[in-house]
């Protein structure tokens, strides 16, 4: 098995260390701050096989020069993104194949938070930058709904037993607004009540499950009778298809102050 750690960087980010078994190899997702990570290294023993990027973002970048100077070590991240560190450019469909620790990732291409996002899936995990949040999703910088409503859609798709590692710990403020919008959603309550209890540790609530998600996430539930009914109260109109609902609770979530 390998192993999967966070490093805590600014506010609320985490940057994923992925560890080979038994091994040191190491490959490091979205570093937006180099000094957190050279420390996990060094702490660990751990030596740095690669970086994978999810988008353009500098508090997912802004540590890949830091972390490589000297060193011949790939980068990998969004062909569609111009991020200058990146060697190793990705599309839809490629692999990532990091050798040193037996896992290949596949890149999905997932725009929405950015133009040119993607994630990486595979050995049963899931890394999404800032597209699928536990409880929410990214905001639209720079795609259309259309486009996150399918990019969440395809991530809902993977299998439920996925482990999704998110680039920030936002899931209990996101909880909050899900309850506004399903406030009798029983997995839901249930979901809040161990992620209350895990932050007053000051633990983290990830890596969530792409199952877990599909039952307490409004934006991935956008096809539920209560959801719509309640992106419908929201908009005072009806919302014919699920991109409309999507639409509505991604606004609703823009001025909701819970
Ligand atoms: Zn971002
Ligand atoms: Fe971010």
């Amino acid at each position: 098995m390998i192993d999967v750690l966070h490093v805590r960087a600014f506010e609320d980010n985490y940057i994923w260390l992925i560890i080979s078994d038994g091994g040191n190899a190491t490959a490091v997702i979205d570093p937006g701050d180099a000094a957190p990570v050279q420390e996990a290294l060094a702490r660990l023993g751990l030596r740095l096989e690669a970086i994978l990027c999810t988008h353009h973002h500098g508090d997912h970048v802004g540590g890949v020069a830091g972390l490589v100077t000297g060193k011949p070590v790939p980068v990998y991240g969004p062909a569609r993104e111009g991020i200058h560190t990146v060697t190793h450019p990705v599309v839809e469909g490629g692999t990532v194949s990091l050798t040193g620790l037996g896992v290949t990732l596949r890149v999905l291409d997932i725009p929405g938070h950015t133009r040119g996002h993607v994630a990486y899936y595979g050995a049963g995990m899931l890394f999404c930058g800032d597209t699928l949040f536990s409880a929410g999703c990214g905001r639209l910088f720079e795609g259309t709904t259309a486009q996150m409503h399918h990019s969440l859609q395809r991530l809902a798709d993977l299998p439920g037993d996925t482990r999704v590692y998110c680039g920030h710990e936002y899931t209990e403020s996101n909880l909050r607004f899900a309850l506004a919008v399903e406030p009798d959603n029983a997995a839901t309550l249930g979901y809040r009540n161990s992620v209350i209890a895990l932050r007053r540790r000051d633990r983290p609530t990830l890596p969530s499950t792409i199952a877990l998600e599909k039952s307490v996430n409004p934006f991935l539930r956008c096809d539920s009778a209560g959801v719509r009914g309640a992106a419908e109260q929201f908009a005072h109109k009806p919302l014919p298809s699920g991109v409309d609902v999507f639409a509505a609770l991604r606004r609703w979530k823009d001025g909701f102050n819970g």
